[in-house]
This record gives structure tokens, sequence and C-alpha cells, in this order.
């Protein structure tokens, strides 16, 4: 088997940068037991607190894994939240049980009467009617807002502010807008070392979980190639024959599994007459719209939050976790509104994180490596063009910052700022859309990346799509690889 790729230089010496994705909490813990990957180096390094949210009025929230923590945390903006809180988690965990058990499957075809699909159809519906009560609630959390349910349940603006950054991360979307509240979900779905929603870091960046993978590839035998772009996937009367890199180097196959998404593998690898015309059509209509933006900083001190002073924290304890900045939930509207009509907005949302804090492998002593994972930054702009404007939007990012850390811009030794046009060339994401494609109902489960074609073939007999394109969708998970995987074994 080879496997073709593209990895991304050493940014700064001795720093260790995440370029795109820098939190992990979805691997599948099937993926890392079967491949061994901790006896190939993957180690997660779980955060605690997991989240700092500072408040322009000088407060400031922390929140989770530790329960007395977090209570007592939310407690100081309402004691009724505090209470309510473990409630809601536990609402969560009872949906969770009812989608977890899907990742790993291939979703059943709805529109097809086989008996294999019509039992797995059944036992969705056994397994749905098990959450009783709870069952309209997982209908909206799947189709509906995650603003009206965070309303429902919490007084305090300050805990929802910092729960729904989550249901926007990677959404061309406000928290106000139908689908976010599974976005959200998505977020509570993973687990770290087995304690479920709790995010880590990877030690030596994200990247360590790849290289683990490679390691436990190469020992079953797989030969790696990288810096190797295909640019072509070969076919002969509908069957797939290999595929062809940038270089000319052709290699013959009778699967190939491709990991880039729908529109690069259908629209660009192959040739046009390659695939039926009503495909085509459907391809082209899959929403890659996004509105996410990265900046990688590398510093050479701390930033010094000014709502922690005083405080009684422990060191930098505060900086272990993301840090959300948001001061408001109609902020958070104003901010998608400019995204809306084509402009980055003007006061964005910043999720940051700081993985040296935790791990000291990824930037040398007494530096630091930091993350913002901005929105909104809309793919699609109105008067502009990305190339012109990305480093006025990443300064808008830093004075926000600054303002809340007011040694921050003096303590920047450098900076990569990647605007959603940036993603797309990189890494071909279409859209600059992190997950592959929108993680809307209409795009999930069985109709993903198109109703008919959830089980990861295609047209084109013997190639399979294997990446964050198909069912579950986005994310460092690697299900969709695992499902694939499946699908390919069992054709064989
Ligand atoms: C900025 C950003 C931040 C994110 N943050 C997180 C996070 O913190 N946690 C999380 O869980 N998820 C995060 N995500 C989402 C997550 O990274 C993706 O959903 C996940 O990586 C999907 O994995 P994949 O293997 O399916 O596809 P990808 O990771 O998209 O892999 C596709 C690979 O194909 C390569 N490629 C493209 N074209 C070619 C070609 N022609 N030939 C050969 N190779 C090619 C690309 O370079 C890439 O390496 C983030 C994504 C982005 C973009």
């Amino acid at each position: 088997m080879v496997v073709t790729y593209c990895t991304a230089p050493h940014l700064w010496p001795g720093f260790k940068v995440s370029t795109a994705a820098y939190v992990n909490s979805l691997l599948r813990p099937e993926i890392i037991r079967d491949l061994e990957l901790p006896r190939h180096g993957f180690e997660l390094l779980p955060r605690s607190p997991s989240s700092f949210t500072p408040f322009p009025d000088g407060r400031f929230l922390l929140m989770g894994p530790d329960k007395a923590l977090t209570r007592q945390e939310v407690a100081k903006f309402s004691a009724r939240d505090a209470e309510v809180l473990p409630r809601y988690e536990a609402m969560l965990e009872r949906v969770a049980d009812f989608i977890e058990p899907t990742l790993l499957q291939t979703p059943p075809n709805p529109w097809s009467l086989r008996p294999k699909n019509l039992a797995q159809l059944a036992g969705l519906a056994w397994r749905f009617l098990k959450l009783g009560k709870d069952g309209p609630g997982a209908l909206e959390i799947l189709t509906g807002a995650a603003r009206p349910i965070l309303d429902r349940w919490f007084e305090s603006e300050e805990l929802k502010i910092a729960l729904a950054t989550d249901a926007i991360i990677g959404a061309m979307a406000s928290p106000t807008v139908p689908g976010t509240a599974y976005v959200l979900f998505h977020h509570v779905m993973g687990e770290c070392n087995g304690v479920r929603g709790m995010w880590g870091y990877v030690r030596g960046g994200m990247g360590g979980i790849t290289q683990a993978l490679a390691s436990a590839a190469r020992a079953h035998g797989a030969e790696i190639k990288v810096n190797s772009p295909v640019a072509k996937i070969l076919t002969r009367r509908g069957r797939v024959k290999g595929v062809a890199l940038e270089d000319g180097t052709e290699f013959q196959a009778r699967k190939v599994a491709s990991n880039v998404d729908a529109h690069v593998t259908f629209l660009q690898l192959l040739d046009d007459g390659d695939l039926p015309t009503e495909f085509v059509a459907d391809v082209k209509s899959i929403d890659y719209s996004s509105a996410s933006f990265k900046i990688n900083v590398a510093l050479s001190e701390l930033p010094d939050f000014s709502a922690v002073r005083g405080s009684g924290l422990a060191p930098n304890q505060h900086l272990r976790g993301t840090i959300h900045l948001a001061p408001t939930l109609d902020y958070m509207e104003r901010a998608y509104d400019d995204a809306k009509y084509g402009r980055p907005s003007t006061d964005p949302i910043l999720e940051c994180t700081i993985p040296s804090v935790v791990d000291t492998t990824v930037a040398p002593a007494g530096k630091h490596v930091m993350s913002f994972f901005v929105q909104y930054a809309p793919y699609e702009l109105r008067d502009t063009t990305w190339d012109a404007v990305k480093h006025r939007f990443a300064d808008r990012c830093f004075d926000i910052l600054n303002d809340y850390a007011p040694n921050f811009k003096r303590a920047v030794i450098d900076r990569q700022v990647l605007s959603p046009l940036d993603l797309e060339r990189r890494f071909g994401l279409t859209g600059g859309n992190i997950f592959q494609g929108s993680m809307t109902l209409s795009q999930l489960f069985f109709l993903r990346p198109l109703p008919g074609y959830a089980d990861y073939r295609s047209p084109i007999k013997g190639l399979y799509l294997c990446g964050a394109a198909t069912h579950p969708g986005g994310g460092v998970m690697g299900a969709c690889g695992y499902n694939a995987a499946r699908e390919i074994l069992r054709d064989r």
C-alpha cells in the first residue's frame, strides 16, 4: 500500500507548530488501541482547567474537567447555573450514548430496502426510542441552534459564552443559526485518556498523531511518500487504475482511497467525463461555506492577562486550556453579521491555545507557541481579497488580545497567518472549510458526502473516499478512515 500526502515545513527553529488543528479528543479510542499508537509515540496530555474566558469587566471563568472547580467558578456568575450544569452535561452524555455507536458504523442507506439496511435503520430507531424523554432534546441537538438550548438551561451570559464558542467552530454560523447545536455536541463527543468530553494536547504537537500513525502503518508494511501531490486519479472504463503524481510518477492500483474532499477528488483529480453528469452536479452543490482563520505565533513570554492578577490562581493555571475571547452573546452575533455580508468581523471571536504551557517539547526553553483560531473570516469577501487584508485582520485579532493581556504584542517573535484561502491552497480544503464540507444536518450521516454515497464508495469502481468529507465528518477522529478501510476490505 502506498500513502501519499503533503507535509508542512518547520516554521521556526526549535518550535513545533500545529499548523491547522491544535487540540484533540475525538481520535477514536478503538484506533489508538488497535494500532497501538502509544507504542508508536502517541501521547495525549490532558488540560486542566480546560478553558479560561476573561471578560472586559475584569472577571473570568475557568471550566473543567475538575467538577468542583467548575462548580465554584460557575457559581461566581450564577449559583443556579452551577446546580444545573451537571444535569445539562448528563443530558449530553445520554445523547452521546445514542450517537456515539454510529461513529464507527457505515451509515445505512434509507433509500434501499435491503434487509441489512432495514435492520440497521430499525436498530437506530430502537436506540432512539430508548432515549425516552431525551428524544425531543436529541432531535433539537441534531437540527437546532445552540443558543436557544443554552438560554433554556442557563441564565449566566458568561457561562453561555464559554459553552457557545464550541458551537461555531468551523461553521459559517452564529449560535442562533440552526445546525450549531450539533457542532457544539460534536465537540463533547470525544475523550482524553478515558475522560469523556475532555480535550488534550498531543505531545510534540498534532503531528504527533500522524507520526504515530505513520510508524504503525510502516510496521504493517505501508510505504509512505510525503510531499508527493497527486495530480490525477487514473481510471479506465469506470474502474480506478491508479494515481499519477504531479512529478509524473504513476502508481497502478486496483483500489484508491482519497482523503481529500469530494470537490477535489471528483472535480479536480478526475477527468471530465469520468463521472455521471448528475453526480458531478451533486458534488458541485455540496456546501463548503466557512469563516475560519488561523494564526500561529511564536512568543518570547506568556501573555499576562489583567483579569487574573491578584486572583490567587497558581502560575499559568489559566493558560493550560483554551482561552475564549468574546465578551457577550450579542458580540458573537454581530461578528457573524459582518461575515454574512462578506466582511471579516470588525470584532472577531478568538479561541487561543498555548500548548507550550503543558508540553515543553513544542518551544525552546522560556519561549512559547500560541495558536489563534478566529471566527468569522468568510471565504467569500465582497469588496476585497484575503491576500490583501489577511494581515490587517490578524493585527485586529492581536489588538483584541492585547486589550486583555497588555504585554502580548511585544512578546510576539513571529507569526504565521492562514486565511480561509490559504487553508484551501495549502491543504486542499475547498472553500477553506475545515471539515471538508459543512457539518449541517443536510450533510451528515447518510447524507455525507452525498445521498446514496455514504458507504465510502463512489461511482468509480475501486475509488473510495476516506476523509472528513465522509461520515462522521470533521475533527481529528480517524473514524472516517476506519470505516472506509472496513468497506474496502469487504470489497476484496
Ligand atoms: C485551521 C484548522 C483547525 C482545526 N482544529 C481542529 C482541532 O483543534 N481539533 C480537531 O479535532 N480538528 C480540528 N480541525 C479539523 C481537522 O483538522 C480535520 O477535520 C481533520 O484533519 C480531517 O482529517 P482527514 O485526514 O480526513 O483530512 P485532512 O486532514 O484534510 O487531510 C487531507 C490531506 O491531504 C493532503 N492533500 C491535499 N491535496 C493533496 C493531493 N493532491 N495529493 C496528496 N495529498 C494531498 C493535505 O495536505 C492533507 O494532509 C481543524 C482544521 C483546520 C483547517
